[in-house]
């Protein structure tokens, strides 16, 4: 018999706590402790923060790198030459032959679960993405695409964020998954365990532990401030059912565009259990350009980076490229002790 992990959480704790979270930009303000007069309020793309992880901006200090990811500013509706709405591609059919299911590289296919995510982060690559045409109202469609595709290894669990999913749902995609004999392992990218580390329920946990199939989880943290004793927790319950835990983070001007700040997130990362995966280079998506870094600062932040950091510790820099066959690496790494 499986041996059950039992989350330090309540298994409801983490719908209430989505409940109660931060909507607007004047509330946000107003936790941070700073004046709400001019708060932006934003027509498409809402100010969305559950409280715990607005709890570790701090107060008073509005260059703080966790508000700036999450605060909605007036240069979102700022028009920039080259930020486009879908500099992906992600919503082309060759992407995407059967709704919901992305195909970009090989033997790999990204699975569109939900387009709901528990924070909306202001640089978001997908933050204009057509979910209702993707919606995974058609499930049995995709898992009948995913079983005729028999050079498809690796199912990646994507949104929005796929962990607000409800455990029964998880419970019944992996059960699905379980029996296309051709899949090696399922890949779930989540912010959760960072802004909700309450949503690693004991059921869940279940979901991972039993599965014959292999659980890569890739969190998204950007910064070491988002990392506390409750991300610490949801790692160490992940782990104990199996999951690897690898991090991508995006560089963001004002947030960490500095080598020494990039350093520090993998220090953190690795003392709570995670290894650095991806750094990516910010995608030309409309009303992000205040956020975006330069190829040459990225690349002298990196070689910095590479002279400070073990190879392990070492995330690969990389930009999509539409069409490419894999992720740009924008430098190469060049030790790897
Ligand atoms: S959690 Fe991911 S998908 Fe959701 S808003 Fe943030 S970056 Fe976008």
């Amino acid at each position: 018999m499986i041996t059950p992990i039992a989350s330090p959480w309540e298994s409801d704790l983490w719908q209430s706590e989505l409940k109660l979270a931060i909507r607007s930009s004047r509330s946000l303000l107003k936790t941070a402790g700073l004046a709400c007069d001019s708060a932006y309020r934003p027509d498409d793309f809402p100010v969305l923060v559950p409280r715990g992880f607005a709890a570790k901006i701090r107060s008073g200090d509005a260059e703080d790198p966790i508000l700036k990811q999450v605060l909605a500013t007036p240069e979102e509706a700022e028009e920039a030459a080259g930020f486009i709405r879908d500099p992906l591609n992600e919503t082309t059919d060759t992407f995407n032959p059967t709704p919901a299911l992305l195909k970009k590289y090989a033997h790999r296919a990204l699975l569109v679960t939900t387009p709901a995510c528990a924070i909306n982060c202001r640089y978001c690559f997908r933050r204009h993405f057509p979910y209702d045409q993707h919606r995974p109202a058609v499930a049995k469609d995709v898992i009948e695409a995913i079983i005729k595709d028999t050079t498809l290894t690796e199912i990646i669990l994507s949104g929005g964020d796929p962990m607000l999913l409800s455990d029964a749902a998880l419970a019944k995609l992996y059960g699905q998954l379980a029996v296309v004999g051709h899949l090696k392992r399922i890949r779930i990218h989540s912010r959760l365990p960072i802004v909700l580390p309450q949503r690693m329920t004991t059921e869940l946990l279940a979901t991972f532990k039993n599965s014959h199939l292999p659980t890569i989880m890739v969190v998204h943290a950007n910064h070491a401030n988002e990392l506390d004793a409750n991300t610490h927790r949801a790692f160490n319950v992940l782990k104990a059912a199996g999951v690897t835990l690898l991090n991508q983070s995006v560089l963001l001007k004002g947030v960490n565009d500095h080598a020494s700040v990039q350093c520090t997130l993998a220090e953190k990362l690795f003392d709570q259990g995670v290894l650095p995966y991806y750094l990516h280079m910010p995608d030309k998506v409309a009303g992000t350009h205040h956020f975006f870094v330069a190829d040459r600062q990225a690349t002298e932040i990196y070689q910095d980076m590479q002279a400070s950091l073990p190879g392990y510790l070492l995330p690969k820099m990389v930009r999509e490229v539409p069409g490419k066959a894999a992720k740009t690496q924008l430098i190469s790494i060049t030790h790897e002790a």
